[in-house]
């Protein structure tokens, strides 16, 4: 019996991909072993590996302009390698600071030269519950390039519309939102993503960065940890994690036979509408404290009006067969995310138990 899944990463994975997953767990396509089995360099995993990457390509219709990376060590490695790769202690790097994970990529950074905070919305209780306006905004022209996080997992918070940053290259971790809806791959320089929550299971990370960009990046650092070391080697330098990559391909190749893109956005939008239309109807229960125009669509946010009444909630929605609503460590209350396996239906489902709670609890 599956159970209904709000888990905000590693999260549900479509049912489909897992289940092609099963039948071809034993002997892939008639090879005699398990896709795990086969080596990197061979011909069956090289069409899985090609497919995840024209898939992907496709799907999110990136440019000749951009290259498909396949990379491990997290999107934390990213905050990391990012600086690591283009910053010189002589320049300096923009970031946009709208969460936990804005602040870790920030905090990265000061190994490798100088950053600036370009905009902040972190407030006076020491919490984010806003993007910051365009007006806000203070990039420097001369930054090598400004950092920004698409989609605030913890926090329950999503940029709706990507800022204008004047021709400064655009970095952007979108580990919580890629694939969420369709967008324009052009406006950003280099996006990434651990694809434990919309794409796959965890242990690669997707990047899809400029090649011109990529060529600037420094060659005084050890080759395992440059761009562009990947890129020359179609993300096969070393061993990539082939099992990773090949549940990528199966999840990938279900958002195209679903419709897309535009399809799962709308079924998105249909999700946190419902979700969020549940909340306002009783706002003195469940208390959302995100500003409404950046609500995110992926991690929906909101409080009971006691720790206890959160935890009840919890604790019987689990009995009605629906987990990982429990908010983070570090903000409490109640997270529901709302990834691409999560269906219309089960929104439904927890939206009714909603409605019940408060009548029973409220
Ligand atoms: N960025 C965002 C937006 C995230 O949500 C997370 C994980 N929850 C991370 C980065 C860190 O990802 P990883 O565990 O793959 O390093």
């Amino acid at each position: 019996m599956r159970v209904i899944n709000f888990n905000p990463g590693p999260a549900g994975l479509p049912l489909p991909a897992l289940e092609r997953a099963r039948d071809e767990l034993l002997e892939f396509q008639g090879s005699g072993m398990s896709i795990m089995e086969h080596s990197h360099r061979g011909k069956e995993y090289d069409a899985v590996h090609e497919e995840a990457i024209s898939l992907l390509t496709k799907l999110l219709r990136i440019p000749d302009t951009h290259q498909v990376l396949f990379l491990q060590g997290g999107a934390s490695q990213q905050f990391a390698q990012i600086p690591m790769n283009f910053l010189t202690p002589e320049t300096s790097a923009d970031y946009l600071m709208t969460g936990v994970w804005s602040e870790k990529a920030f905090d990265e950074a000061k190994y490798y030269g100088k950053r600036r905070i370009a905009a902040t919305t972190l407030n006076a209780d020491r919490r984010y519950t806003r993007i910051p306006r365009e007006d806000e905004i203070q990039v420097d022209p001369r930054a090598v390039y400004v950092h920004m996080t698409s989609n605030n997992t913890i926090y329950g918070t999503q940029w709706h519309a990507f800022p204008d940053v004047g021709g400064v290259p655009l970095v952007a971790d979108m580990s919580s939102d890629l694939l969420w809806k369709p967008i324009d791959v052009s406006q950003f320089t280099l996006l990434y993503a651990g694809a434990q929550k919309n794409v796959g299971p965890s242990g690669i990370v997707i990047v899809v960065v400029s090649k011109a960009f990529m060529a600037r990046g420094r060659t005084d650092i050890p080759k395992v940890f440059r761009y562009t070391t990947y890129a020359e080697n179609n993300s096969l330098y070393n061993t990539p994690p082939t099992f990773a990559i090949y549940l990528c391909r199966n999840v990938l190749s279900w958002i195209q036979d679903v419709g897309g893109l535009t399809q799962l956005e709308k079924w998105n939008r249909e999700k946190g509408d419902l979700l969020y239309a549940a909340i306002d109807r009783h706002p003195e229960f469940y208390r959302a404290p995100v500003e409404k125009d950046s609500r995110s669509y992926m991690n929906v946010v909101f409080n009971l009006p006691t720790e206890a009444l959160d935890e009840a909630f919890v604790a019987e929605s689990k009995k009605a067969g629906m987990v990982g609503l429990k908010g983070h460590r570090s903000a409490g209350g109640i997270r529901v995310s709302l990834y691409n396996a999560v269906t219309v239906d089960n929104v439904r489902t927890l939206v009714s138990f909603m409605d019940q709670f408060v009548r029973t609890r409220g």
